[in-house]
């Protein structure tokens, strides 16, 4: 590995050591020739395979930038954004695949971007689940509501400064649904 400072062609590996969750092993370097330590992570290649066959490396500011058109206008910030691709592509490796079809990334960014922004989220799942009519962001609402209430059935009772859920504390999801013609 070359010195990073002084682009010297060798280094010394003076400290080695996995990451928490095994994916992933730092290497604390010492440079012989101007004696800076500089560290390197050694990890798995991810390999996405797309739809069409083609593979490319996993990238996580591809994801990041996906989930950001999602979060357009919503108040979402960029810290919050690359909190949100780190927990995706750490899910990912924790697969320990070396190769995973695209939608699997899609999959992995539902739940994570559900917990950040429940619009972004319904945006973002109805582009990757490719909803077609109302119908379909219907009852993906059904599905929020119902597990929002599972997560935190204290949490659903209305109380006057909740802004989010306007709706009476006894209308289970399944009579909040609009009731087919
Ligand atoms: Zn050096």
């Amino acid at each position: 590995m070359h010195c990073p400072f002084c682009r010297h062609l060798d280094s010394r590996v003076i400290d080695s050591r996995s990451s928490e969750d095994g994916t992933a092993i730092r290497r604390r370097r010492l440079c012989p020739e101007c004696n800076q330590r500089f560290t390197t992570v050694e990890t798995t290649m991810l390999m996405i395979v797309k739809r069409s066959g083609v593979t490319e490396q996993f990238c996580r500011e591809k994801v990041i930038a996906g989930v950001r058109r999602a979060c357009q206008g919503r108040p979402v910030s960029e810290d919050a954004l690359a909190q949100l691709g780190q927990k995706v592509e750490h899910a990912l490796r924790a697969l320990g695949r070396a190769h995973l079809p695209a939608h699997e990334v899609g999959l992995a960014v539902l739940g994570p971007l559900r917990d950040l922004d429940e619009v972004a989220y319904l945006r973002f799942a109805s582009v990757y689940r490719g909803f077609e009519s109302l119908g379909d962001f219907e009852a993906e609402i059904r599905r929020l509501r119902a597990e929002r209430k599972l997560a935190s059935p204290e949490d659903s009772a209305p109380e006057d400064s909740a802004p989010e859920d306007s709706a009476p504390e006894n209308s289970a999801a399944e009579k909040w649904a609009p009731v087919p013609a």
